[in-house]
């Protein structure tokens, strides 16, 4: 199938993918006409309860008219004024090439390819995005300094592996088993994580699953499915959970056999060699080591819920089985989140549900991988070894040589600072990292990071602080593959339906001319176009799945998809733990975990603990910023993908979230433009005035774009012009929902 002619009047319809940073992976139909996009549907195929369609959302049906944006880059060009400011003079892609290897030879040269930074860049999911092309040329110059962690899920994925051996959730599919459902500030209605989470969410609800959500704010989850809606303190979830585990306790409703089991760590008779005594989690729960029994009488003024419904829904979710919770990812983007990973995993553990259809604890996104046998692009093999935490990328500019492992540097110490960065298809350099006011003056000082070459779209507040900026093409302007993140199996191809603006161009064309100037195409293509590499990958799905279709066959049917079985995680572990046992050190679920325990670390203690946040509503600075931030999801963006669409800004207008009583307090009125401020930055945005907001609590979607006045406020209200780069202790994760402010009206 090739793009239909310029010429051509008649309207081809042509499947098509959104590849977003997005679990999910929906199907779309291009309408072209005329060399023109003209208008995008989604999956009309039958809507079965155990084959659903895979119906985009309204990004996804938007996605023709950010193709069509009259601000797409068109051409590459450079920086002319200071960086940062936005000044950029066209230039040929030649100068351009010539320009990014001179300065990526200066800098491997000078500090060693340690010295260069691929950075996050979620914007493009395909198959064989830009970020691993570049990975693959800086592999063949030998290496560059690597990341672990994401912006996503740094606390789930890091801290799980800690009391299960690996992170690992159950399918959605398992949702309508469940008799109970709690939501810890998962709010799929708006964020979709994974296409259908909200039809096994609506088949749970149907097969009479009770469902609660614990969230400050009632989402549009709440809103749809919430039977019982608990509006806490942000930061305070584990408080919520130690008192729930105490009700559990007393009542004498906890599984004990499961935790003889399974578990080490709940109680004193099982706890590993060489710890003293009373540091079991019961033991914690009952106070017997602070002298502080976590009661829901404890709990109701840090959670600010009240002890009867703490009560009440401990022993609800102790007695209806099985039971899920799963959490977002919200709740570990906080000061301590690593904490409310492991108190909700114990949790699940204490009432018998982990490893039981319908039953366990999910941490994020949903679902494993259950994903098709489609590999990716090759990236060869990474010659520096040393590892940042994503997060800490702006301290790895600023004293990279000097991190060590309580930054959390693995197989350090590091070769050089940060001083060449690739941003492709991200904005995470400056958006989406927290403090930007920090990370602007960090990026100006060009003594620091020496060259940053960008390729994207649209002039983003992180593109504008390129040296070199690359114009990129859009996912409908090449062929492409998507498959979902969990859950689900299946593959959409997305076509290529027309040709891209200007000259923009994939960066694997451009890196490839980079590769040639430094004699290293022949290794960098192995003679392959990006096409090739495609139908490679699909050769050899179709070598582990006689069924997969050839290239042509799926391009043109656009889908390929199998029907999974529920996944239940951990299932052979409970069923089976003699030829199973967790991957942990001792090879069962460890409340107490002693690797942790040994890090002697005031805040990593042995057992899921309540700790109150440095930012939080028991902290001292509430008497100057005295209200809660948080930075949830909009459904109209992706991250930030989407903020600058008049689509979506039509769709749902950027607002904050205030209580009445906040907003009677400050005599602000619904509609009204309010500044948002504490000590690390300032933005203006429009209040709504809710209930659906609890007191105490403002949140500003994050993903809006930077956009400061020259006093520095941003007019967007970008709410990371607000958050604190301060890492969490254990994963050094992002706590960005972590933030003390106040709000006045402009
Ligand atoms: S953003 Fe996610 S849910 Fe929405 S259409 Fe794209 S893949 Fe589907």
């Amino acid at each position: 199938m090739t793009a239909p002619a310029e010429s051509d009047d008649a309207t081809h319809v042509v499947p098509v993918v959104c590849n977003h940073d997005c679990g999910g992976r929906c199907r779309l139909e291009a309408h072209v006409r005329g060399g023109r996009v003209v208008r995008i549907t989604t999956d009309e195929s039958p809507d079965l309860a155990d084959r659903p369609q895979l119906r985009a959302c309204l990004r996804g049906r938007a996605i023709g008219s950010r193709l069509n944006d009259p601000n797409r880059l068109l051409y590459p060009m450079k920086r002319v004024g200071a960086r940062g400011e936005g000044r950029f003079e066209r230039v040929s892609w030649d100068e351009a090439i010539d320009l990014v290897t001179s300065r990526l030879q200066r800098a491997v040269k000078t500090y060693g390819p340690g010295s260069v930074f691929i950075h996050h860049g979620n914007g493009d999911e395909g198959a064989i995005s830009g970020v691993a092309a570049a990975r693959r040329l800086m592999n063949l110059m030998g290496g560059h300094l690597a990341y672990y962690n994401s912006y996503t899920s740094a606390c789930l994925n890091y801290t799980a592996p800690f009391i299960t051996g690996r992170r690992d959730t159950s399918s959605y599919q398992t949702l309508p088993h469940s008799k109970l459902i709690v939501l810890n500030g998962f709010n799929p209605a708006e964020t979709i994580f994974e296409t259908n989470s909200c039809h096994y969410l609506a088949r749970a609800k149907d097969a009479g699953a009770k469902v609660i959500v614990i969230d400050p704010r009632l989402t549009e989850t709440a809103a749809t499915f919430a039977d019982e809606w608990l509006p806490l303190k942000p930061t305070t979830d584990v408080a919520l959970f130690v008192a729930m585990a105490h009700v559990i306790v007393t009542e004498g409703l906890q599984d004990q056999a499961f935790l003889d089991t399974f578990c080490i760590g709940f109680d004193e008779r099982h706890m590993p060699d060489g710890v003293p005594e009373g540091l079991s989690f019961r033991s914690y729960v009952l106070g017997a080591a602070d002298g502080t029994p976590k009661t829901p009488e404890w709990a109701a003024p840090i959670t600010g819920i009240d002890a009867a419904t703490i009560r009440r829904v401990a022993i609800d979710y102790a007695t209806h089985k099985p039971a899920q919770l799963l959490q977002g990812c919200g709740p570990q983007r906080h000061a301590y989140g690593e904490q409310s990973v492991r108190a909700g995993i114990t949790l699940a553990c204490m009432t018998g549900n982990l490893g039981r259809l319908g039953g366990g604890w999910g941490g994020g996104e949903g679902g494993r991988s259950l994903g098709l046998p489609i590999g990716g692009f090759p990236t060869g093999t990474n010659g520096v070894k040393a590892r940042i935490p994503v997060f800490l990328w702006t301290d790895a500019v600023v004293r990279g040589t000097e991190m060590t492992e309580r930054d959390g540097v693995k197989d350090g110490p590091l070769e050089s600072n940060i001083k060449f960065i690739f941003n492709i298809a991200g904005n995470t350099l400056v958006n989406q990292h927290a403090d930007i006011n920090r990370t602007v003056a960090i990026l100006r000082d060009e003594r620091l990071v020496e060259f940053i070459v960008v390729s994207d779209q649209l002039l983003t507040p992180s593109a504008r602080f390129a040296d070199v900026l690359l114009p990129a093409d859009h996912s409908l302007e090449r062929n492409d593959l998507g498959s979902p993140w969990t859950g689900e199996r299946y593959v959409v191809f997305g076509n290529k339906v027309v040709e891209p603006p200007g000259e923009c161009c994939h960066e694997y064309w451009w890196l490839s001319r980079v590769a040639e100037r430094l004699g290293l195409e022949p290794a960098f293509t192995e003679g392959k176009t990006r096409e090739d590499w495609l139908r490679q990958i699909v050769a050899e799905a179709r070598a582990g799945d006689a069924s997969f279709p050839d290239y042509d066959e799926l391009r043109s049917q656009g889908l390929y998809r199998k029907t999974p079985e529920p996944y239940v995680a951990f299932e052979k572990e409970i069923a089976d733990p003699a030829h199973h046992p967790f991957a942990t050190p001792s090879g069962r679920i460890e409340i107490f975990s002693k690797t942790l325990y040994d890090m002697q670390h005031p805040e990593i203690p042995g057992v899921p603990s309540y700790l109150a946040a440095w930012e939080g509503p028991e902290a001292d600075l509430v008497g100057r910023y005295p209200l809660q931030c948080i930075g949830p999801h909009a459904k109209t963006r992706i991250n930030s993908t989407y903020d600058e669409n008049g689509w979506m800004e039509e769709a749902e207008p950027r607002t904050m979230w205030i209580s009445r009583q906040d907003a009677a307090a400050r005599h602000i009125a619904d509609g009204d433009t309010v500044n948002v401020f504490n000590d690390r930055g300032a933005l203006l945005a429009r209040a709504r005035v809710t209930r659906r907001m609890r007191p105490g609590v403002v949140s500003v979607p994050q993903g809006a774009w930077y956009t400061p006045d020259e006093h520095g406020v941003c007019h967007r209200g970008s709410v990371n012009i607000l958050t604190s780069q301060r890492p969490t202790p254990l994963a050094h994760g992002n706590g960005q929902h972590t933030m003390l402010v106040d709000v006045r009206k402009a």
